[in-house]
């Protein structure tokens, strides 16, 4: 007998792909143009899935009575056809009309301190953001000490990815994309009597600490407050 995977490798390899993508998603989320060709790659790479199990498996024998419908259900399913919808939108427009959150301020330990809305245009970069806010924070003393850090913290931006039709940030919704996937895949190899995938993702980054770039509090201190701290 032969192995369920056997059946539906390149479907497999292009999920394992997506993980890969999510990763770069990850690594690339305060740069505009390289978490979008991230994105871009993972849609790209999950969108292929559905076409991929039809080619692999339209000989077997359940493909009609069970595998087709499992895989029509990636097709139906709201969050994956709009994603599958949005990415030639995402290609061709660019990141102008996704939305991006912004929150300025500190951070202290494990968490955000004190934070305040903070405009991160969808083209910059979080660094840039950062430097507009450090401009904003070195011409206004009172904001400076209301939202700027103390001996204890540091300054940082926390940024969002959204898109409008989605009310989910975009690294979740890829991830969810990435289980609905998953799940599917899992009940075709159950079919093929083999026995289901592990899908907790457990070497995903905190999502907190990916959103959140934290900067150097004595280069804030210099900066900022004009103070020379000896090194
Ligand atoms: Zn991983």
């Amino acid at each position: 007998m032969s192995c369920p995977h056997s059946h539906i490798e390149a479907a497999l390899d292009r999920w394992n792909e997506c993980h890969w993508h999510i990763h770069q998603i990850e690594a690339n989320y305060h740069s505009p143009d390289r978490f979008r060709y991230s994105f871009n790659s993972f849609i790209r790479a999950i969108k292929e899935i559905p076409q991929i199990l039809k080619m692999e498996l339209q000989n077997h024998r359940k493909y009609s009575a069970v595998l087709k419908p499992l895989i029509n259900s990636l097709n139906s399913n709201e969050l994956l056809s709009t994603l599958y919808k949005k990415r030639n939108f995402l290609v061709h427009q660019g990141m102008l009309n996704i939305l991006s959150y912004g929150v300025a301020g500190t951070t202290e330990g494990r968490g955000i301190k004190i934070a305040v809305g903070f405009k991160v245009e969808p083209y910059e970069t979080t660094e840039e953001a950062y430097e507009k806010f450090k401009y904003l924070l070195r011409k206004n003393k009172i904001i400076r000490y209301a939202v700027g850090p103390d001996c204890d913290s540091s300054p940082m931006i926390r940024r969002e990815w959204k898109l409008p039709e989605l009310s989910i940030e975009l690294l979740e919704a890829a991830v969810s994309a990435w289980k609905l996937c998953g799940e599917v895949i899992s009940e075709i190899i159950i079919q093929l009597g083999g026995s289901a995938l592990e899908l907790s993702f457990s070497c995903r980054h905190d999502p907190e600490k990916v959103k959140t770039m934290v900067f150097n509090q004595k280069e804030f201190f210099e900066s900022v407050d004009g103070e020379k701290t000896d090194a």
